[in-house]
């Protein structure tokens, strides 16, 4: 299998019926930018900013969070990385932040909702980011966004740097793309609003799927109550991936359902033609792609999702086993 994945590493990431998919990397540290590198994908489509603050002993200045951003970009030679802003709470924390306790941390002061209530905090971010990015194209994506008002006054925060990077003299990046992570239900609801805002959205599946089903994405009784191959789940992409397409707006999923050769399949199959994973995972997934014909998947899918069933995993089991994927 390893040799497998080494001898398609150079070739297209394109659909049996000629259909290219991108495929990036999530990632977190520097050394995974070497893993982009061998596993071959074309940038990274999550860069969880907030584990680089994890392992610190203080809060970074923005100085030193420029140079740490700076040599991320470097590392990536080019290919774009979507820079999400901090992700702090839930189930990440900062050894020197001291958390108000909470029934419902996943739920609760985390993300984009604290670095709101705390904007020194995410204009430090985004100075950095616009610094590090000088001359070049910086993608920055906020997480957790549950309404629209929330990606505006985090865009305000991203102007009023710009406005004074722009006053100091400063070199601003070549380019700003900017995105927000659907992740909490409501958003959906807010798309056309959302859609006309943003150059980008990605899925941050693993969050989504637990809000979606009310199911605690950390609670080992439930790994196998509720499936994301489900006719809810995937109904959801489905409607989610068309309305993006309509709107000309890239949409990626990064959640660790990308990650899954079975699960990849199911939302090509719906759509999608851009997904973030984990690097471990480029080789498979590119080797399920490589072998499927989207036109015939597509027309299988649609069938199946007005089914009554409570997970369409077996059939599309069945299916990959019998199309040779
Ligand atoms: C997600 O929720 O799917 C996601 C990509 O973000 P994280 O796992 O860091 O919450
Ligand atoms: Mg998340």
């Amino acid at each position: 299998q390893r040799d497998l994945y080494e001898q398609i590493r150079a070739l297209p990431s394109v659909t049996q019926d000629g259909i290219p998919i991108s495929l990036s990397i999530n990632a977190a540290f520097l050394v995974d930018f070497a893993e982009m590198e061998r596993v071959g994908a074309e940038g990274c489509g999550l860069f969880r900013t907030e584990l680089a603050f994890m392992t610190r002993s203080r809060f970074p200045d923005t100085d030193s969070q420029a140079a740490h951003y700076r040599e991320v970009l470097d590392q990536a030679h080019g290919r774009p990385v979507v820079f999400r802003t901090l992700d702090v709470g839930s189930d990440k924390h900062l050894p020197y932040w001291r958390m108000p306790p909470e029934d419902n941390p996943a739920m609760g002061w985390r993300a984009i909702r604290m670095t709101l209530d705390r904007p020194t905090v995410l204009r430090s971010q985004l100075r950095a980011l616009l610094k590090a990015a000088a001359g070049r194209v910086l993608h920055v994506m906020f997480p957790m966004i549950a309404e629209v008002a929330e990606l505006e006054a985090a865009r305000r925060l991203l102007d009023m740097e710009i406005e004074r990077a722009t006053a100091r003299g400063a070199e601003l990046p070549e380019r700003i793309e900017v995105g927000a992570m659907l992740e909490v239900p409501s958003l959906y609801w807010q798309l056309p609003a959302l859609l006309k805002r943003v150059d980008f959205v990605s899925v941050g599946s693993n969050d989504l799927f637990q809000f979606l089903f009310a199911c605690d994405r950390g609670n080992p009784a439930l790994v196998d109550r509720y499936d994301v191959l489900s006719p809810p789940a995937l109904s959801f992409f489905r409607d989610l991936i068309e309305r993006c397409r309509a709107a000309g707006v890239r949409l990626s999923v990064c959640g660790e359902m990308a990650s899954r050769p079975l699960e990849a399949m199911a939302l090509i199959g719906l759509g999608l033609r851009h997904l973030s994973l984990a690097p471990s995972e480029v080789g498979p997934v590119k080797a399920m792609l490589r072998s499927i014909d989207v036109g015939r998947l597509e027309q299988y899918l649609r069938r199946l999702l007005d089914l009554p069933d409570h997970s369409l995993r077996g059939r599309l089991q069945a299916y990959a086993q019998d199309h040779g994927v």
